[in-house]
């Protein structure tokens, strides 16, 4: 297994620990008949599918996964809308942040189309691509450059970061429950969410597929396309 991920042009996922295997779901749920399992096997795999299609979401939650990532902060803005996860994110108070934003391959500039809720994406042409691009690196070079001035000219960090846009890159450490991460991964790894946050979506699936193949297994079969769940 992989422990980092490079996600977007400068962004990763590393995964830093966890304590998660298919069997902590088996035996949470086990101990309702003070009953334990050694192995996974046919039963196992089935109890898992059961709880999964009943929506008997507690056994999943006796697990944990830390991550390391670094991601732009308008990404972090969405991440952190989810409430059931713990987050320790890189100050912009007490450090000064490094020159690095995103920006956006030429072939992945979009325009939306349609009415909010029911968004489709398509590119734009290659030449509308590139004066976008353009136009942001010569943005995020001066917001950068009026940051260090206000910093040079004694302004605190919390206040010369007014400078700074939202595709400055930040960091973190999220750790959360396997519930959750499924969660996570439902709202955020799917077509509806914004491109650039499904590739971290994307990165936290595939770390959860390694460590847990039976309940991603389920996951996918009973709660993933759950309307309300
Ligand atoms: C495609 C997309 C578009 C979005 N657009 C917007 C937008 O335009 N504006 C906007 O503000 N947000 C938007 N969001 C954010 C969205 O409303 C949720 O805040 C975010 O997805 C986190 O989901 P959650 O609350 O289910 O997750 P978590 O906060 O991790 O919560 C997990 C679950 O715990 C329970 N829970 C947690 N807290 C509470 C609580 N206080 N009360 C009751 N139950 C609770 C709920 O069952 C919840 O589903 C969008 C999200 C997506 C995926």
């Amino acid at each position: 297994m992989e422990t980092e991920i490079k996600v977007l042009d400068k962004g990763f996922v590393r995964l830093e620990k966890y304590m998660a295997e298919d069997l902590d779901v088996v035996n949470a749920a086990k101990v309702s008949f003070l009953k334990r399992a050694k192995t996974i096997g046919e039963a196992e795999i089935c109890l898992i599918n059961f709880l999964a299609e009943n929506h008997h979401t507690s056994p999943f939650e006796h697990t944990a996964f830390k991550f390391h990532v670094k991601a732009p902060i308008f990404i972090f803005r969405e991440w952190h809308r989810h409430r059931i996860a713990s987050y320790n994110e890189w100050s912009a108070r007490y450090s000064e942040l490094k020159n690095e934003y995103y920006i956006p391959e030429p072939e992945n500039v979009r325009r939306q189309i349609g009415k909010p809720g029911r968004y489709r994406f398509e590119l734009v042409s290659h030449d509308q691509a590139i004066e976008f691009i353009n136009t942001l690196v010569i943005a995020c070079k001066e917001s950068f450059e009026n940051y260090q001035w206000a910093i040079d000219l004694g302004i605190a960090k919390e206040q010369a970061r007014l400078f700074l846009n939202v595709n400055i890159y930040s960091e973190m450490i999220v750790t959360l429950n396997a519930h959750s991460l499924m969660h996570f991964i439902k709202l955020r790894n799917s077509p509806q969410a914004q491109w650039e946050i499904q590739q971290y979506g994307a990165a936290l699936e595939y770390f959860f597929k390694e460590i847990m193949p039976n309940t991603y297994n389920a996951f996918n079969k009973f709660m993933r396309n759950l309307k309300n769940g």
